[in-house]
């Protein structure tokens, strides 16, 4: 089966995690502070916070930024479904600005004019999540310039463009938000096997965010409410998690991330090659912006209204030839439990007319042109 995404892992990186599993640390150690820096470096950012998923980063981004119970947070509804449950874990309340059919991003159109109505029913986001579908960047500079108008922060769900670029700039550089996170699941661009990052420049978000991934403790005497006890205190400030990385996933992490920028290349260069290559078909792909340099974690393309009812046989012709096509994603406010709270069907048309038509086709590193060949032969049978 040729797989939609697929970590790759060599000696040095198996290297990089057995000789942590031989040295005094297997957690907590020196190599999640290196993860760290290595990261803050490559965005150009102050801080780096390493977790134990982008689930995690999620939930204690929304946290740092003070969502809870009462509070709107937006984000768009093709997405995984955790960029809208981090909002719910803090007891939030959650609501959708639907997609540019072009790219599958958050339509910045669509979002000022939700804001504008939003202001007169006093129903403003606190907190609205740009995630960059596929590794292309959101229209950060327009969401920046609308965050400041009506006075909400911003987080990248950047999951899928750790490696991607925006006007020239890395994301998680959080030039245009308060705060970036990073997926190092297998499927993404590079893999801690379970992982997640959360990126700043604010020293207050940083230092809450430190301390929210480990039970809301901090051992800093410093930020201490009365004088130290002695060498073994510490104190509990609010209630934490235990969201803390392993030294094992960030020493494959880091090992990684030495490879990013080829990664990154690779799949930008089998990207053209299945542009050119679908070019006759009877589809699109998602539109890539010129102020956007994508991390390509995925290749979406999107049926042609002509072909359209092919859609699902597409998918399973595909996988019978053994290639594995997929969606992504389901609209969020389309899943049974978003419906429970009142979502439905109709309230967000272009991200379900998106869903009838979008199929993502296998991209990693370790495609080949061949593998590309067959994979669009079989996409041109079937349509
Ligand atoms: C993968 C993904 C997540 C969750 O990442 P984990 O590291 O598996 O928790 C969140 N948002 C998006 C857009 C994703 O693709």
């Amino acid at each position: 089966m040729i797989s939609y995404g697929k970590q790759q892992i060599t000696d040095a990186d198996v290297d990089a995690v057995t000789e942590v599993l031989r040295s005094d640390w297997l957690t907590q150690g020196p190599q999640v502070p290196k993860f760290e820096a290595a990261i803050s470096d490559l965005c150009d950012v102050k801080h780096s916070i390493a977790v134990n998923s982008a689930t995690s980063a999620l939930h204690i981004a929304c946290l740092a930024l003070g969502v809870s119970h009462g509070d709107i947070v937006w984000t768009s509804p093709v997405s995984f479904v955790a960029s809208s449950n981090c909002a719910l874990y803090c007891g939030a309340n959650i609501d959708f600005v639907d997609i540019s059919p072009l790219t599958g991003n958050i339509d910045s159109k669509k979002l000022e004019k939700k804001l504008a109505l939003a202001k007169q029913n006093n129903t403003l986001p606190k907190v609205v999540i740009a995630v960059h579908l596929a590794g292309q960047p959101c229209d950060m500079a327009q969401i920046n310039f609308l965050s400041k108008q009506y006075g909400f922060r911003v987080i990248e769900d950047a999951s899928h463009a750790i490696g991607a670029k925006y006007k020239e700039n890395a994301v998680g550089n959080c030039l245009y938000s308060d705060i970036t996170v990073f997926s190092f699941h297998p499927v993404k661009i590079i893999t801690s096997a379970e992982g997640g990052m959360a990126t700043t420049n604010c020293n207050e978000l940083a230092r809450k965010m430190i301390k929210l991934r480990s039970h809301g403790i901090t051992s800093i005497e410093t930020e201490m409410t009365e004088e130290s006890h002695g060498p073994w205190y510490y104190q509990q400030q609010m209630l934490g998690f235990n969201y803390r990385m392993t030294d094992l996933q960030a020493a494959l992490g880091l090992s990684q991330l030495s490879k990013l920028e080829e990664f990154v290349r690779i799949r930008n260069q089998l990207a053209s090659i299945y542009r050119s290559k679908i070019a006759k078909l009877p589809c699109t792909h998602l539109l890539q912006k010129n102020d956007c340099y994508s991390s390509y974690h995925l290749f979406i393309i999107l049926l042609d209204p002509s072909v359209q009812e092919k859609h699902r046989a597409t998918i399973e012709k595909l996988r019978e030839k053994g290639i594995q096509a997929h969606l992504h994603y389901i609209p969020i406010h389309l899943q049974p439990y978003y419906q429970q709270m009142g979502f439905k069907s109709g309230d967000f048309p272009c991200s379900e007319e998106y869903y009838k038509r979008a199929v993502t086709l296998p991209l990693h590193p370790q495609l080949t042109e061949q593998d590309l060949d067959y994979i669009v032969n079989v996409l041109s049978d079937t349509l």
